[in-house]
């Protein structure tokens, strides 16, 4: 058996085509503004992506950089002014931030309501809650591309490698709201092998080349490889090639997640901006 590969990088084409038609269906300008502190190439290539489709969405877009050694306050008093202009309707600090800055005091800086990573702690507490707002980027495109595919949650054994704030955690609830029952396994968990083979849908969001082997996959389970591991050879994921024999449906890397990614960034700033206008209209009336 050859697993059926998810096509990422076509559903994140025609994601974005539809996005393009709200965005001028919506009418008013949308506009996203970057930070990017310091000069992680990866970080640069990164934020030049999430412009390039912003642009090709009809989505506005600013672009502020700051140096390595820039001091915090200049990033908050930046993030302040961002979250006070009327004209900027979702705001991206792109991570990880140099190590003098405290990640969590910047994040929690920005408007929820301009929080288009939905990393800020109120939109992580409404998803906890069921009760979605802005969700993060990632795991939202794995719950476009399983249903995309068809892929069976209710009452399904769901197993999540990995539990960070950014991919695993929201990972775990999007699929609990979705009635799947969820195990979350990180760097602590014993024999992973025993959780992962009990999974119709794995998840994996580690960073570990091939940590994910043909002998952890449950025969005919649908695998999704988060993970990006970047080496002189290329890129790779969590998962082997030799699990590629033994699912029934998986995520190539390049090509799987990764493009669905800056296509649900597009959409949750297209959702901010529509919330933000539909809320202050109310509040003015
Ligand atoms: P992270 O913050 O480093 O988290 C990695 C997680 O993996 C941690 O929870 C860690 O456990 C766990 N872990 C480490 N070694 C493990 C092991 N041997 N067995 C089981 N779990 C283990 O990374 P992240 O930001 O979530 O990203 C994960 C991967 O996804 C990275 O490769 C990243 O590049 C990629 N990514 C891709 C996209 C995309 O668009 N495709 C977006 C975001 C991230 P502890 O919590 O115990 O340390």
């Amino acid at each position: 058996m050859t697993a059926v590969p998810i096509d990422g990088k076509t559903l994140a084409l025609r994601v974005r085509e539809e996005i393009s038609e709200d965005v001028a269906a919506y009418g008013d300008p949308v506009c996203l503004a970057t930070i990017l502190v310091g000069d992680d190439p990866a970080s640069h290539v990164y934020v030049g992506s999430k412009h390039k489709a912003s642009h090709e969405a009809g989505i506005d877009s600013r672009d502020h950089r700051l140096p390595a050694d820039a001091p915090q306050s200049e990033v908050l008093d930046l993030i302040a002014a961002l979250n006070a202009d009327d004209g900027v309707d979702g705001i991206l600090v792109q991570l990880p931030l140099p190590g003098h800055m405290d990640e969590p005091t910047v994040l929690r800086a920005v408007d929820p309501a301009k929080d288009v990573d939905g990393f800020h702690p109120l939109n992580a507490g409404l998803l906890y809650l069921d009760q979605p707002a802005l969700t993060p980027a990632t795991p939202s495109g794995v719950m476009v591309m399983l249903d995309e595919y068809g892929v069976e949650l209710h009452g399904k054994e769901a197993v999540v490698i990995g539990r960070s704030e950014i991919v695993g955690k929201p990972m775990a609830m999007m699929l609990l709201a979705r009635h799947a029952t969820v195990t979350i396994c990180h760097s602590r968990t014993q024999d992973l092998a025993q959780h992962t083979r009990r999974a119709d849908v794995l998840v994996a969001a580690v960073g570990r080349r091939a940590l994910v082997t043909p002998d952890m996959v449950k025969p005919g389970a649908t695998v999704i490889d988060v993970a990006m591991v970047r080496t002189d050879e290329g890129l790779f994921g969590d998962v082997d090639p030799g699990v590629w024999e033994v699912a029934g449906l998986m995520t190539p890397v390049p090509g799987g997640v990764g493009p669905m990614t800056i296509a649900m960034l597009l959409r949750n700033t297209l959702t901010a901006a529509q919330r933000r206008r539909t809320a202050v209209a109310t509040s003015g009336s």
